[in-house]
């Protein structure tokens, strides 16, 4: 009976998140559409025509990343047994990912820096995985944040060899309801937020699959208006 509950389960989660992609693709293709539309039948006025092709840019620019999403995390899912695991500097994976995020951070006015130890921090992993954790991580404390504000990304380790990556932000928190979906498909607090700054809804539940595959342990921690502050804690070496 447990593993008919675990099939069914899968089999409506399956359903669920196949009726949340329509949803998502359905709002850009209808803009994209319309607008196409108004250009198509003469209904557009000439300086209407730039604004439209923008909109029109910006919608297809969505479909772009939800796509890139969906196939990273159906990827993510199928590949379970065969990816490549190497030794890989956490402290520079997460210095490189703090310059190639630098500019979003400044046309934001958000402080974005790292806080590592000298000596490297070596752990097994997958090195393009593990960036993509990161970018997602850093990209999220960048976005939930308030002009003005600090991103903190901290590496190091501890005594007993458990390496951890911390990515610590002072922008506008999750409410303590919602904590414990963020890492589900789809799931956001606020819609319209998400949708501006170009979120899709999945990084999170990208950044859990990662994490699993690291065998790693993810904790979160979060006040409303005091920041967000997520941990990820690798297994020892041996
Ligand atoms: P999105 O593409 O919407 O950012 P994610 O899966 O990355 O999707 O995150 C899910 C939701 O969790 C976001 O929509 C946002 O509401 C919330 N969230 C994620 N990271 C943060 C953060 N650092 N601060 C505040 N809210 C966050």
């Amino acid at each position: 009976p447990e593993l008919c509950k675990k099939i069914y389960k899968e089999k409506k989660q399956k359903k669920q998140f196949t009726a949340n992609v329509s949803h998502e693709l359905k709002t850009p293709l209808t803009s994209i559409a319309g607008y196409a539309e108004l250009i198509e039948n003469g209904m557009a006025r000439p300086e209407d025509i730039k604004p439209f092709a923008h909109t029109i840019r910006k919608q297809a620019l969505r479909l772009v990343s939800l796509a890139e999403d969906i196939i990273q995390l159906s990827q993510l899912e199928e590949n379970d047994g065969e990816i490549l695991f190497e030794e890989v500097n956490l402290t520079e994976l997460a210095s490189d990912c703090v310059q190639s995020l630098q500019i979003n951070a400044q046309s934001r006015t958000v402080d974005l820096h790292l806080a590592a130890p000298e000596a490297p921090i070596y752990i097994k992993g997958n090195k393009s995985l593990l960036e993509e954790l990161l970018y997602n991580l850093c990209d999220n404390a960048i976005r939930y944040n308030r002009p003005g504000g600090k991103v903190q990304l901290i590496t190091s380790c501890t005594r007993d060899g458990h390496c951890t990556l911390t990515v610590k932000d002072n922008g506008i928190g999750i409410p303590k309801d919602a904590q414990s979906s963020v890492f589900e498909r789809f799931y956001r607090v606020d819609k319209s937020r998400s949708k501006a700054t170009g979120g899709t809804g999945l990084g999170l539940a990208i950044v859990k699959h990662i994490a699993r595959i690291h065998g790693a342990r993810l904790k979160l921690e979060s006040q409303v208006d005091e920041g967000t502050t997520i941990t990820v804690t690798f297994p020892t070496a041996d």
